[in-house]
C-alpha cells in the first residue's frame, strides 16, 4: 500500500490554491518498490482552466518519479477519460477535486481504479 505524509498534500494543496482557477498539475517523487512518497515535483507546466499538460521533453527521465498529481478547479476527483490515459505512465496519480482539501483528493492506479493510500 503506498504511503504519503500528509504535510506533502498540504504543500500541493497550497500551490493548487494559488493557481486557481487554473488547473495545477505536478509529480510524486518516491520509492516505486517501497510504495513510499518522498517528495513533490514541481516541473514547469502548460495549464489552461479546463486541462494541464506537462511538456514531454522537461520530464525527467527518472524512476524516481512515481506519480502525479492534478487539480479540478470547478470539479470532483473524479478522473476524466484524458486523465485515465496519462495516469497510465504512473503506478500512483492524485486527483484534487474542489474544494481543495485533504478530503477531496482521490488516489487512483495506472489504470485509473481508485486505491487506499496510507496517509501519515
Ligand atoms: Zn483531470
Amino acid at each position: 500500500m503506498w504511503r504519503i505524509k500528509k504535510s506533502l498534500l498540504l504543500d500541493a494543496i497550497n500551490s493548487a490554491q494559488r493557481y486557481m482557477p487554473t488547473e495545477f498539475i505536478c509529480f510524486l517523487g518516491g520509492d516505486r518498490k517501497k510504495e513510499y512518497v518522498e517528495e513533490i515535483v514541481f516541473l514547469p507546466s502548460n495549464t489552461s482552466e479546463t486541462s494541464a499538460s506537462i511538456d514531454e521533453y522537461s520530464m525527467p527521465i527518472d524512476d524516481t518519479i512515481i506519480g502525479s498529481l492534478h487539480s479540478h478547479p470547478f470539479s470532483t476527483n473524479h478522473p476524466s477519460r484524458q486523465d485515465k490515459k496519462f495516469f497510465s505512465k504512473y503506478p500512483l496519480n492524485l486527483v484534487l477535486g474542489y474544494p481543495y482539501s485533504i478530503e477531496s483528493i482521490g488516489f487512483y492506479d495506472q489504470k485509473g481504479e481508485k486505491v487506499i493510500v496510507l496517509l501519515e
